[in-house]
């Protein structure tokens, strides 16, 4: 009898129980949306900026449970950009209303020491797990951050490429240190897990280095990333890790909804699209447009003057037959060399402005003289150097300084003679196009096509 009563109290009790448990659930339900906004690479193009913002503030008014995220790379491909060294991004971008931001390498174009400041004028964190200044001190505001979005701890984690001093010229990193992003994400992940329902690693890699980083590290769920420009129409799946990438220039912005469930502890459901961005088609934030224009108008008596006119469409590869005709010529070498990753744009048939070099040669990289045996010379030098070939004899090459610092990559020697002139490449540009009325005054060839050397990831 007595055990009767006790199975009676034991099913009462169990009754209630899962009276509470509908209760609580009718109440929370167990399922959390949450969103995750997402750019990368936007290299200084603000002009979508507020229609950026708009979408990401149309995402918030649809689920408040949002979180705005860019993968890195937000300097250097725009007159305003490196005009005013990077400063007017991170002002904008402030104003766009990133949650988080992470470091790429061209963030250390004016210097490492610059990305200090970049952290001063943001609203949102820098983050950075894996790269250290030369002081022993993380260069990012966190490696890490844990948002609580909608009842969802999410933890972001920044990872930069270990690859930044060979992306940059030589100075621009000196003394800095890059962990191995593998490494690096070994070693927070189960930290973060412990912390967190939902791990994101925002990244700057690029997507091959990304899926290598979901399939040696387990526990990350999403991975937003950046630096190979990559337009991933749907997410890749790695090991159980979503992988996104939104283009660059802010042409796309990805669009994640995650669903999660609070009694499983799982996600149950991922959705992924890329939205196509058209500054003109779409609505603009008011007051981003406002300090883009305030920005942009600063920025437009330094570079809107014309110098000079284009008979046609100048591709990059012509840009760069073009480019290394006037390097050779504003310092008499043997010939001129131009990296094609250094090119970050094409110029349009008819006026050319200042503004149309900066966006081409965004880079503040100065001219450099370097010297060569003939043996050492590539091949498509060979053929253009309009004299008898001698592998033995010493031939000059002027270049930007990036490719300066970087031979080994260019020209598969360990080192050069090199004489910087500590002349801004861009501005020699404009002044030799502004002189000659354009970039191919009389006509001049353009040089057979040669294979593109392997500097093509920036
Ligand atoms: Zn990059």
């Amino acid at each position: 009898m007595r055990n009767v009563v006790v199975m009676l109290r034991r099913l009462l009790a169990l009754h209630l129980l899962v009276c509470v448990l509908v209760t609580a659930c009718a109440s929370a339900p167990a399922e959390r949306r949450v969103q995750i906004v997402h750019t990368n690479d936007l290299h200084g193009h603000v002009e979508k900026a507020a229609a950026i913002a708009a979408v990401a503030r149309e995402a918030r008014k649809r689920n408040p449970s949002t979180l705005f995220l860019d993968a890195g790379d937000c300097i250097s491909g725009t007159p305003v950009s490196t005009v005013f060294k990077g400063r007017p991004i991170f002002e904008i971008m402030s104003a766009m209303g990133y949650d988080a931001v992470a470091i790429g390498n061209h963030e250390f174009d004016h210097g490492w020491d610059h990305i200090q400041g970049f952290r001063e004028l943001s609203d949102f964190p820098l983050l950075c797990a894996n790269a250290t200044g030369p002081d022993g001190k993380p260069l990012g505001d966190e490696a890490y951050r844990v948002f609580e979005v909608g009842g969802v701890r999410i933890g972001v984690l920044g990872l930069i490429t270990e690859r930044v001093p060979g992306l940059t010229v030589r100075t621009a990193s000196l003394g800095c240190t890059f962990e191995d992003p593998v490494a690096a994400a070994k070693r927070l992940v189960p930290e973060l897990r412990k912390r967190c329902d939902v791990v994101v690693a925002l990244t700057h890699l690029g997507v091959e280095e990304d899926a290598a980083l979901a399939g040696a590290v387990p526990g990350i769920d999403v991975i937003v990333g950046g630096h190979t420009h990559t337009e991933l129409k749907t997410a890749l799946e790695v090991e159980g890790t979503r992988i996104v990438q939104a283009k660059c220039y802010g042409q796309r912005v990805g669009v994640i909804e995650l669903t999660w469930n609070t009694e499983t502890k799982s996600l149950t459901d991922f959705t992924y699209r890329l939205v196509e961005i058209d500054p003109d088609e779409m609505p603009n934030d008011p007051k981003v447009k406002e300090l883009v224009d305030t920005w942009e108008g600063q920025v437009d008596q330094q570079v809107s003057g014309v110098i000079g006119k284009a008979t046609e469409r100048l591709t990059k590869k012509r840009l760069r037959s073009r480019i290394e005709h006037v390097y050779k010529e504003l310092l008499g070498t043997d010939f001129g060399y131009q990296n094609m990753g250094g090119i970050r744009g094409t110029i349009e048939a008819g006026e050319i402005q200042i503004r149309h070099v900066w966006t081409v040669l965004p880079f503040d990289n100065t001219l450099v003289k370097l010297t060569l045996k003939g043996s050492q010379l590539p091949k498509y030098a060979k053929g253009r150097l309009g004299k008898a070939f001698d592998p033995d004899a010493d031939y000059t090459i002027a270049t930007n300084s990036y490719v300066g610092d970087h031979v080994d990559k260019y020209f598969g020697i360990d080192s050069a003679p090199t004489e910087d002139t500590g002349r801004l490449m861009r501005d020699e540009v404009v002044n030799w196009v502004q002189e000659h009325g354009g970039f191919d005054p009389d006509g001049m060839p353009l040089d057979a096509e040669r294979d593109l050397e392997p500097d093509e990831k920036r």
